[in-house]
């Protein structure tokens, strides 16, 4: 037997409770794992909290991260005792996920644990760390450079955004970090922001073209953010969209793209080919200091995984919830 989150359904409503399973129940897969830890990603907390259609299928353990270690194993690339880090794939979303002391899983959809990173620490990186390296290699890729001036991070408290700013500052870009957190100063400095915007100037509609400002941008928020972003993108930058924090919509025009050359690129991790996930966790393991992840995460339990999900709908979540699924 063991523990996790299940999410069910029933003419009643979602439901989600630490429940014990019998490890017959788990899915199909070719590696089998007795997971440490795991995380809490805004997606986590949609899927628990039943806000947006994340779960497909019920009932659901929920969890799009884990990282534990491989105890039964058919796939070639993997032997009892690896430790081994899961991140998307839809697991957590159609195939049970990380919020359990076990898992079973395609070993294809594995990659190794870093040597640079404790279990814990690569929790606290998790899906949103990992989706902030693949968005700093869509503007390194791009042809972004440190000599063009300053890079904008949205939702920089987030997930995302705190590993964006962290990685950025360390490649040697100068990082404006734009947050509704206005106490939340020292920590975004700590992790290399110079300076620090108040969200609410890009969060509202604003003109098509504005005065140039950002050579790049890491954009986690979408909607007003967004357009106001591209709208202040200097002539060739490039924007790197991952995230729907404020929405979903786009409500810009073409103007920053057919009168400044403007790039907008989306990045998704979840169906992210091995080759990018590979380059994101090396980036990761080069570029982010360990010491900054204990500034970053904090630590709870199944049962606090829970309420940790409707704060992070509801936007209170500073950095990362790592979850111990043992504890
Ligand atoms: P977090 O909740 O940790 O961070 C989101 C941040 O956005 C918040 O901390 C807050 O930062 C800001 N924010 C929240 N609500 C609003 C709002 N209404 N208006 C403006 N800003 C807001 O989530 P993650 O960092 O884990 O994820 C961020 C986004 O990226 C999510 O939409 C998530 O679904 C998406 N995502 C996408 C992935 C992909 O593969 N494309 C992978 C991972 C995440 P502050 O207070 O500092 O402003």
């Amino acid at each position: 037997m063991f523990s996790a989150i299940v999410i069910d359904k029933t003419d009643a409503g979602q439901t989600v409770a630490v429940r014990s399973l019998d490890e017959s129940q788990l899915p199909e897969g070719d590696v089998t794992i007795d997971v440490q830890y795991s995380t809490i990603n805004f997606k986590d907390g949609l899927a628990i909290t039943g806000t947006s259609p994340v779960v497909r299928k019920f009932p659901m353990v929920p969890g799009i991260d884990l990282v534990g270690t491989v105890r039964e194993s058919s796939h070639g690339d993997w032997k009892p005792g690896d430790t081994v880090v899961l991140n998307g794939w839809g697991v957590g979303e159609g195939h049970w996920g990380g919020l359990a002391q076990k898992a079973r899983l395609k070993g294809d959809w594995l990659v190794p644990l870093p040597a640079a990173f404790t279990p814990k620490q690569a929790m606290a990186i998790g899906t949103a760390g990992y989706t902030a390296a693949l968005c700093v290699d869509a503007l390194v890729g791009h042809g972004v450079k440190p000599e063009q001036g300053e890079v904008l991070v949205t939702g920089a408290t987030g997930g995302v955004g705190s590993v964006a700013v962290a990685l950025l500052a360390r490649a040697g870009f100068t990082v404006a970090a734009s947050s509704g957190k206005t106490s939340e100063g020292d920590y975004l400095k700590k992790l290399g922001a110079t300076s620090i915007i108040d969200r609410a100037e890009l969060s509202e509609k604003g003109k098509p073209l504005q005065r140039e400002r950002w050579a790049g941008v890491v954009d986690s928020v979408g909607s007003h953010t967004l357009a106001n972003a591209l709208a202040q993108t200097k002539y060739q930058g490039v924007v790197a969209a991952c995230g729907l924090a404020q929405g979903a919509d786009l409500p810009g025009t073409v103007m920053p793209f057919i009168l400044r050359g403007v790039s907008l690129v989306g990045v998704d991790s979840v169906m992210a080919p091995r080759a990018p996930r590979m380059a994101a966790w090396a980036r990761l393991a080069r570029d982010l200091d360990p010491a900054l992840l204990d500034v970053i995460g904090v630590e709870t339990g199944l049962e606090g995984a829970i309420s940790a999900a409707s704060a992070i709908v509801a936007g209170k979540v500073r950095g990362r919830v790592i979850v111990d699924v043992n504890r």
